[in-house]
Parts: structure tokens; sequence; C-alpha cells
């Protein structure tokens, strides 16, 4: 079961695949990347392969230790996005090895159906509601949009109240019966986020999420005294050391560890069990591609606090490529009334059509967020 090859694969819209092959010809997939820094994880997985050659691919565990400490300087998104993929690939490989679901090697499913939450884009209220509406005809039971574009440092009330008027004409359109995640995106800082999130407590949100960046974590306690919603961080951490500062500060609700960024399903099994002992949810991050989808998946049917998971199934930024594009059979990912079923298939539960990979990676890409800039031209919050 020695590791034979690495194979790297930057395609379309913005995500980076990776393929580990056994010299007994298994192979397995992951998904090693940082938005807007596909190139950088890129070489970083290209780097640690020195480690991975002949090595034992059913060893996760020990892999998993050498990558993280072998190096002598860890964590940080790169190196963690890196590992992640690596994580996810040879879990993939364990499970096809075993002929079973990677939550069957995790101790099995909790749960016979997982829920998600569709994105909902737009600047206009009537742009978000036709969007809203389409959510709803799709059959998502939960939906989340942004807050509001740029925020600056101290900004008007108009800003505010333009903001919520947009959420309000979302929360009108989908009822009270359905959940609504509002996503701060880091956008807001501490002054604004307190007034916001004060006018927004009557809409009942499912969870406030980034409500300021989780480096400013320290806030989250003062500004959930403004909210009756759930507190919800996480995209940006990237192991059980990053999230254990959040929970001792105690007023985190719902975390979002990202599976292509945290250490992958190894660490996050980990960070979603440290999150049960503090009575916290478990909401993975998931704007990415299939595999990284799928690893969320197989976490989300093992964990106990899994409550919902995120997808970028038709998400409005990704033009020209969607999440089904690379599978063989994207039956495997249909939502039911809002709802995913459990996986069946070994592994991750996904076949990747590589020809298409290997096509796509050849048109490659360059995606860069958008850098925004206030009306005064300093640099603001993307
Ligand atoms: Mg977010």
């Amino acid at each position: 079961m020695k590791i034979e090859k690495l194979e790297l694969f930057e395609v379309p819209p913005r995500w980076l695949f990776l393929k580990i092959t056994t010299k007994n010809g298994i192979t397995g997939w992951g998904e090693p990347l940082i938005e807007g820094r596909a190139a950088t994880v890129k070489a970083a997985v290209e780097e640690l392969s020195g480690y991975l050659l002949g090595k034992d691919a059913r060893k996760i565990e020990d892999i998993w230790q050498l990558l993280y400490r072998g190096g002598f300087y860890r964590g940080g998104p790169v190196l963690m996005s890196a590992i992640a993929g690596i994580d996810q690939a040879l879990w993939d490989i364990k499970g096809k090895l075993l002929g079973v679901p990677v939550y069957e090697l995790l101790g099995g499913a909790v749960r016979d159906k997982m829920k998600i939450y569709g994105w909902i884009g737009g600047d206009k209220p009537s742009q978000v509601v036709e969007h809203a509406l389409k959510r709803m005809e799709q059959g998502f039971l939960a939906v989340k949009m942004n807050a509001c574009a740029e925020m600056e440092w101290i900004d008007t009330p108009h800003k505010i109240d333009a903001a919520v008027a947009l959420i309000d004409a979302v929360r009108n359109t989908i009822g009270y019966d359905k959940g609504l995640g509002i996503d701060f995106h880091g956008r807001v800082h501490k002054g604004m986020a307190k007034v916001f999130m004060k006018e927004l407590d009557y809409l009942k949100p499912m969870f406030i999420e980034e409500p300021v960046l989780s480096e400013n974590a320290d806030s989250f306690a003062l500004l959930s005294s403004y909210t009756s919603a759930p507190i919800a961080a996480g995209e940006r951490l990237y192991s059980r050391w990053d999230f254990k500062r959040i929970f001792e500060q105690g007023a985190i609700d719902i975390i979002q560890p990202d599976l292509s960024h945290a250490g992958g399903i190894t660490e996050v099994k980990k960070i979603a069990a440290m999150a049960e002992a503090y009575d916290v949810a478990l909401a993975p991050h998931c704007p990415l591609g299939p595999i990284s989808f799928a690893a969320a998946l197989q976490i989300d049917f093992n964990c106990i606090n899994a409550v919902i998971q995120e997808t970028s199934m038709g998400i409005h930024y990704n033009e020209d490529a969607d999440l089904l594009d690379y599978l063989t059979d994207p039956e495997v990912f249909r939502m039911k009334e809002g709802y995913i079923e459990k996986p069946l298939l070994p592994g991750l539960g996904i076949e990747i059509d590589e020809e298409k990979v290997r096509e796509a990676d050849r048109e490659g890409h360059a995606w860069k967020n958008p850098v925004w800039r206030n009306a005064d031209q300093s640099i603001t919050e993307w």
C-alpha cells in the first residue's frame, strides 16, 4: 500500500485537486486549496510529497503527525490546507481499500440524511427575492446571504438600514419555517457589528457568521449581547489549537471548520469532538469543489453536533464550472427536500471524472478574490 505518485490539477472555477496513487493501483482524491492561493498550496503539497512517497497510505494518523510536527513550523492556512488535501486523499484510499465509506471508519453514521443550505447572491431587493424564490423552488430548507457589501470602519445608519431591508426582503420571501444564515464575512468592524446585530435581531437569523474577523474573536462575547442569534465562525481557523482559544472564550455557538483548510478529515473530526464538549454545533464551511464537499459530508454523517452543511452548488461566483461538473455520477449529491442522502460508495463516496479534470487542468485558472476600497480609496475587507 505504498504511496507511489502525487498529481495536482488546477481546475476552474478556482480549485486544486490532488490525486494520490498507491503502488497497487488504488487512487484517492483530495482538494488542498486556499481560494486565491492555489499555486501556493500546490507548491506546499509538492514540497511535502517528499515525506509521502514510499510511505504506507494506511497510516493516516502517523502521516498527519509527520506532516504537522515533522517540519518544526506548523499551522496556518497554507500548510494546513496542503495537509488537508493529502489527508482527504488518504481517507479516500483507505475507504476504497476496505470497501466502506469513510464515516464507517470513523465509527459509523449517526444520521440518515444531512441538511444543506444554499447561497443567495445579489445587491438589490428584487435580485435577492428572485434568488430566494429559486432556492425555495429547489427545495432548500435554509439559505445564507452576505449581510452587506463593503462597510467602513464606522459607517452610516443609512448603510445599515439598507442592508437590513435587503435581509428583511429575503426573510419575508422564505418565511420563518426556514433557516436564514447571515454572513458578515469579516467585513464589519466591532463598532458597526454591534449596531448591525441589534437591528437584525427581529429577523431571527439561524446564525450570524464572522460578525468580526476570527482574529478578533475576543469580541464575540461582547457582540453576542447584541443578538439572540447563534454566533458562527471558523472558516479562517486551521487547527485544534486555533479553535481552542474560541472555545475557551465561550461565546461561539457554531463552528465552521473547512475540510480543505483545517487539516482534513483527521483534524476536523477532533475539532468537532472538542466542540461537542463545549456544547457547540458544527457546520462545515464549503464554498469549494466536489472533493472538499464529499469530505465534509463524511464528517457530517459521523458527528452528532453537525447541524447543517454549506455547499457551493449554484453559488453566485462560480460561473465557469460547478461542483457537479467533475463527477461521473452527479446523482450522489442530489438534494431531496433540503437534505442529501447518506453516501454509500467506498472512500469519500464520489467518482471523479478524471478525463474532465485533466482537460480542465490544461485550461487552469487564476482566480483571485475581489479587492475592495472605500470611497476614500482605503482598502476594506471583501
Ligand atoms: Mg463565511
